[in-house]
Parts: C-alpha cells; sequence; structure tokens
C-alpha cells in the first residue's frame, strides 16, 4: 500500500521550498530553437544562486537534474526530461564592467556581453556577437566562431555540483578544447569573468559587424537549427564531408540538412525530435562510409524517445 502510494507521488511534492518557481509538464519545444520535443517533467526556476543552492541541497537525491539555457545547441527527445529540467530567471542575466573584466550571470546572452564588451571599449569579445547561446552554455560548450573562442577569454566560473556544493573554477582547470570543455558532468553554472583588451568601441563595432554580416551570409540563422550539429574532426571540417558523403538537402520526415550550410539540421516545419536524430544518425552513417571518419555530436541530446516522460 504504502509502496503504491510512492509511485503515485507527485515529483513536486518532494521538493524543496524555494522562491522561485516549479511548473509541470511544461513543453521544451518552447525553449529550444529547434521548436521539437516533449515535456520537462518539472521545470524549475531559481530567482538566484542562493535559492539555486537551497534546491541542490534539499532534492531527494534520485532525481535527475537538467540544465538549459538558451537551447540554441540542444535537441530535446519526444517523450521529454524526466525529473528537474533547470532555467535561470533573470537574475542570472546580469552583465556588470569591472575594469577589463566582464562579470557575466550563466544567463547572460552571449551577444549581451559582447554589446557590454563594445561599449566599455573591451576588444576580444567579438566573436560572442553571433552565438546565439548564453554565457553557461557557452563555458560547457566552449563557444567559439571566426577563431575564437570561450577558452580564450575566461578568467573564471562559479558552479554548483548537484549537492549544491559552490566552486570557482579557473580558466586552466577546465581543459577546452574545441567545443568541450572537461567541466564535470550535471555542474551548473551560475557566472562567468571574461576579459578584453582596451581598445576604441568603433573599431571593436567595425569588427562584430564584420562577424555578423560573415555568418549571415553564410548560416541560416533565422531557421529552426541546433547550429552545428557535429564536431569538427582533428584535421577536417564537418561539413565538407558531410557535402562529400552527397547529405547536402538529405531530408527525414520534417528534418532536413540545410542547403546552405550542411552542418546544419533544419526544422522545415514538422519536424520531430527523433527525425532530426535519425537524420543525424544517417549522416554520421555515410560520413563513416566514404571518408573512414566517425563524427561525433556537437548538439546535446536530451531526455527520453516517444511516449511521455
Ligand atoms: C543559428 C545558430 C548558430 C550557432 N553558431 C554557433 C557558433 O558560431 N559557435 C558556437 O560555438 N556555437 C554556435 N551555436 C550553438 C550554440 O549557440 C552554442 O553551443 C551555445 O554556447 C549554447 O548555449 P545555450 O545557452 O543555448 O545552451 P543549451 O543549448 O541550452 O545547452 C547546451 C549544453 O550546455 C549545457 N548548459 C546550458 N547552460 C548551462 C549552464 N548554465 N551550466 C552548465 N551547463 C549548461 C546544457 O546542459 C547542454 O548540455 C549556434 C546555434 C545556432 C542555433
Amino acid at each position: 500500500m504504502m509502496a503504491a502510494e510512492n509511485l503515485q507521488q507527485r515529483l513536486v511534492d518532494r521538493l524543496p521550498a524555494v522562491r522561485g518557481s516549479y511548473e509541470e509538464g511544461v513543453p521544451l519545444s518552447k525553449l529550444t530553437w529547434f521548436r521539437v520535443g516533449g515535456p520537462a517533467e518539472v521545470l524549475f526556476r531559481p530567482v538566484d544562486e542562493d535559492d539555486l543552492e537551497g534546491f541542490l541541497l534539499g532534492r531527494p537525491a534520485d532525481v535527475p537534474v537538467t540544465i538549459i539555457g538558451a537551447g540554441s545547441n540542444l535537441l530535446v527527445r519526444d517523450g521529454g526530461v524526466p525529473g528537474v529540467v533547470i532555467r535561470f530567471g533573470r537574475d542570472f542575466a546580469r552583465v556588470e564592467i569591472e575594469g577589463a573584466r566582464i562579470i557575466a550571470g550563466g544567463a547572460a546572452a552571449d551577444m549581451n556581453v559582447a554589446l557590454a564588451a563594445r561599449d566599455a571599449g573591451l576588444a576580444g569579445l567579438e566573436f560572442l556577437r553571433g552565438v546565439p547561446g548564453n554565457i553557461g552554455g557557452a563555458v560547457r560548450m566552449n563557444a567559439g566562431a571566426y577563431g575564437r573562442e570561450i577558452a580564450d577569454v575566461l578568467v573564471e566560473a562559479t558552479a554548483f555540483d548537484m549537492d549544491g556544493g559552490r566552486h570557482v573554477i579557473r580558466r586552466d582547470q577546465l581543459q577546452f578544447a574545441h567545443r568541450y570543455s572537461s567541466l564535470q558532468e550535471g555542474w551548473i553554472v551560475t557566472s562567468a569573468v571574461v576579459q578584453g583588451a582596451s581598445d576604441s568601441p568603433a573599431d571593436i563595432a567595425a569588427r562584430m559587424d564584420d562577424v555578423s554580416s560573415q555568418r549571415q551570409s553564410s548560416q541560416p540563422t533565422k531557421a529552426r537549427t541546433g547550429g552545428s550539429t557535429f564536431k569538427n574532426p582533428d584535421g577536417a571540417k564537418a561539413w565538407e564531408l558531410i557535402d562529400a558523403a552527397g547529405c547536402r538537402g538529405l531530408a527525414i520526415g520534417g528534418a532536413q540538412i540545410s542547403e546552405q550550410h550542411c552542418n546544419f539540421i533544419i526544422n522545415t516545419g514538422d519536424a520531430t525530435a527523433a527525425d532530426i536524430e535519425s537524420l543525424g544518425e544517417e549522416v554520421r552513417l555515410r560520413v563513416r562510409e566514404t571518408s573512414g571518419i566517425h563524427l561525433e555530436w556537437e548538439i546535446r541530446r536530451i531526455g527520453v524517445p516517444g511516449g511521455g516522460a
């Protein structure tokens, strides 16, 4: 009897009291660029670091926790995400300048960090202008573009482990590589300190405009997409391998390899997450057959297939 009651208990009733909000069954398709995927069993929006810490300290140990940012490098499977999905509230979007350093909350948009740096006359962050994610996701993914990446500008990041422990992690402790950081799986970046070099705002603005127009001409920036699907293998470009394997324009259901940039998958309107993932796996297979190279997903895939969470 007791066991049956426990099975039926709603997850939200087992979670600690917080100042932020819990919402059940929130469709994650609304929170990701691909616009696909099932619901979060519970979505938690902490109001600040203390709220997040209280949640992590008080959560039942068996409840899985997943952090999402702007959802620009994320494929949520159709069955949704069991457990608690965390998405930061507004307090985490702050951007502050201290001398040559910028302190950005985990939910600060990369573009806002780039614009703040420009206004403060700090060069070196122009590449963030066109990356459509948040700073937490940028640290996790070592976001980069046009020859620069987070690893080049990061001083330190603050992150919480799953037990509520707070860690300040220096750049040299993160072992950055192409679209990779050694940040422990599950850790949640609440803020980052990045550094720029003094320059004139007008020169910085001109370089940012260049970044912007290069991007517009080479990428489907307005499409429902997850950005680069696969990491560039050592010494090769993923898009060239995909093109050589004849996959440009290839489609499964509502998912299609972009005609403009063939390392991008597009949701043409009614794709499911399963369409997108199957198309990615088909491309990996064809590239392996034509070049012998194993492409590795850059897009993070979370949740469970089909059904419900
Ligand atoms: C049109 C388009 C263009 C893009 N161009 C580029 C580009 O030029 N360069 C580039 O590097 N990327 C690019 N991307 C991919 C994406 O913008 C980056 O990877 C970005 O850093 C992801 O940040 P996000 O906040 O959207 O993270 P999400 O997509 O929400 O999550 C990605 C991963 O980061 C984790 N994560 C998110 N927030 C946190 C946090 N606070 N703490 C710890 N982990 C976290 C998630 O759990 C997940 O594993 C592009 C995407 C699109 C759609």
